[in-house]
């Protein structure tokens, strides 16, 4: 299939005809498949918000080194509060998602409860990560449309970390879930 982003990843339709799957080749119980798939679904989601995180990064550090580089009014871009304040604003929330991963993962090594954490690191990360391609693109000015630029990649793979492992929406209802509601 064509995709918006993640181009390096293949994406096709898979069917499986009178398909029998032999006793040894289950991977877990018989009938447990849909729990154990919402299990995965948790751990997955620390997995994601990392990639949200580092992909957060990453546009950080493009727009930082761009903002410092390119020059306008006779001065670097980086001088001027207005660029200044949407780097200062995505290196707060970056930290933030971190920590969030962090807490999920270590939650999960300890052998504690992290579905919540996992759903609530997911989600922030998932929106922080659309906000700061959004700001360094936009601090790359018309070059960051370009696909020339690194940026413009980064603005294309974003979305989908709003929609794999469960959406935005998914995860509101397991955080909502999971807070008792
Ligand atoms: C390239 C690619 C790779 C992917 N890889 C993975 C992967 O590895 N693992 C994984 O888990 N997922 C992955 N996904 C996501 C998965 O395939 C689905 O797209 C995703 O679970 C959403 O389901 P859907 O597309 O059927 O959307 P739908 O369920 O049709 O939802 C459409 C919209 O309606 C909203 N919605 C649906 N139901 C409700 C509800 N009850 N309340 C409120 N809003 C609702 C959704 O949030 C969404 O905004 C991938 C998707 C793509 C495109």
């Amino acid at each position: 299939m064509k995709k918006l982003g993640w181009r390096a990843s293949d994406t096709r339709e898979l069917s499986f005809k009178e398909c029998t799957v032999p006793e040894a080749n289950l991977l877990g119980p018989r009938a447990e498949g849909f729990r154990q798939f919402l299990e995965i679904l948790d751990g997955g989601r620390i997995s994601v918000a990392a990639m949200g995180v580092g992909l957060a990064q990453g546009a950080y550090d493009l727009a930082f080194a761009y903002a410092r580089e390119r020059k306008q009014f006779g001065q670097p871009i980086a001088k001027f509060q207005a660029v200044q304040f949407k780097l200062a604003d995505m290196a707060t929330e970056i930290e933030a998602g971190r920590t969030m991963v962090y807490k999920a993962a270590w939650l999960k090594d300890q052998g504690r409860d992290f579905g919540l954490a996992a759903a609530q690191a997911k989600l922030y990360t998932g929106e922080l990560s659309n906000r700061a391609v959004n700001w360094s693109l936009q601090i790359h000015g018309g070059y960051g449309y370009m696909d020339e630029y690194a940026i413009s990649r980064l603005y294309r793979d974003q979305k989908i970390l709003e929609i794999g492992e469960g959406t935005n929406e998914v995860q509101r209802m397991v955080i909502a879930r999971h807070l008792g509601l």
